[in-house]
């Protein structure tokens, strides 16, 4: 075999919000670990929406030339070695690609056992991806985006997409789901089955029963984590800042998401804190009162009634007067006196 044996993908949503993906090979009892990844939950949808997959769709069509003419009878070893050298660096791309994986490895078993698997679903992951991808888009502009018709629920919104034949109602269904103990921390080992509670205390290494997708397709996998971001609501925003969808992650009010500005080393979500400490400070009369005092003295440097030496040090005296009213230290209307106290007529 070119490809790794006897392999699974599974994924798997924890109460934290986590999705996890695992593409791993068993080989005479040991596990070895292909693919591992967690993110935020819904962080795969975006990933979608963003990613541009023109490379990608070329790669596929060429695994679809490398799979056509393999069957049991005809085992060519290069074809399997280059289905290996392309595929494999697609699950960067993406962690769905993670299953075309799994899917090629089936395939490679079971002609090597001179079983002639039909290889329609693999032919077909190229199509697949593709509706998912635009299925995706949709699914994430007028369903998840809570403030796309923020008046409607999530069904309502499913509704009108479907009406506007954006979103379907397909049946949602997908492939054989367990109730499985997954490690936490995962270490090394392959699995926690033979060690006792003891055991697994001792080596820090801590447990918990997760509902865990084995997929049989990329729509299984898609659909089973679209209807849990449904279900959810799984709430996403498009950032004020850049324009790009993020999952929300904590307040439902979030506007920023936290990828880094170009060219910066801030990411949205601080550049925006700072521009909503900046409008909120605008909107304190103190502040107010302040911006419309210096204006006024500012005119005077320009009409020659005030130098500019006293120009600086009035300001300076009225901004730390300003921070006093904002502590709440100095009364707005004693502020408010001392900046009209040398008022020119
Ligand atoms: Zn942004």
């Amino acid at each position: 075999m070119i490809f790794p044996e006897h392999m699974e993908f599974r994924y798997y949503i924890t109460p934290e919000r986590k999705e996890c993906y695992e593409l791993y090979s068993m080989t005479l009892g040991c596990r070895r670990t292909l693919l591992e990844k967690t993110q935020d939950l819904g962080q795969c949808l975006v990933d979608l929406y963003d990613t541009d997959f023109y490379d990608t769709y070329c790669v596929l069509s060429e695994i679809n030339k490398l799979l056509r003419p393999l069957t049991p009878e005809h085992k060519d070893e290069t074809a399997w070695r280059k289905l290996l050298e392309l595929a494999m660096p697609l699950c960067k791309v993406h962690p769905f690609f993670g299953l075309l994986i799994k899917e090629l490895s089936d395939l490679e078993e079971n002609h090597a056992y001179g079983k002639n698997d039909t290889k329609d679903i693999l032919l077909r992951f190229d199509r697949d991806f593709e509706n998912i991808v635009s299925d995706a888009k949709a699914l994430i502009e007028v369903c998840l985006d809570d403030r796309h018709q923020p008046n409607y629920s999530t069904a309502e919104r499913y509704r009108e997409a479907h009406y506007d034949a954006r979103l379907c109602f397909d049946d949602m269904r997908y492939g054989e789901l367990a109730t499985e103990e997954v490690m936490l921390e995962r270490p090394a080992y392959d699995s926690a089955y033979n060690y006792s509670v003891e055991k697994l205390r001792e080596q820090g290494i801590k447990t918990a029963l997760r509902e865990v997708l084995y997929p049989n397709t990329v729509r299984d996998l898609y659909n089973y984590l679209k209807g849990y971001c449904l279900r959810l609501p799984l709430p996403i925003h498009k950032c004020k800042n850049c324009g790009r969808y993020f999952v929300v992650t904590g307040n439902i009010t979030q506007d920023y998401c936290t990828r880094l500005m170009e060219g910066s080393e801030k990411t949205c979500r601080q550049m925006g804190a700072v521009v909503q400490y900046q409008s909120r400070q605008m909107k304190n009369p103190a502040t107010k009162e302040f911006t419309r005092s210096y204006k006024a003295h500012n005119a005077r440097v320009r009409y020659g009634t005030m130098t500019k030496a006293e120009f600086t040090a009035w300001s300076k005296e009225a901004r730390a007067k300003r921070a006093d009213c904002i502590a709440g230290k100095l009364p707005l209307e004693e502020f408010v006196a001392w900046l009209d106290s040398d008022r020119q007529r």
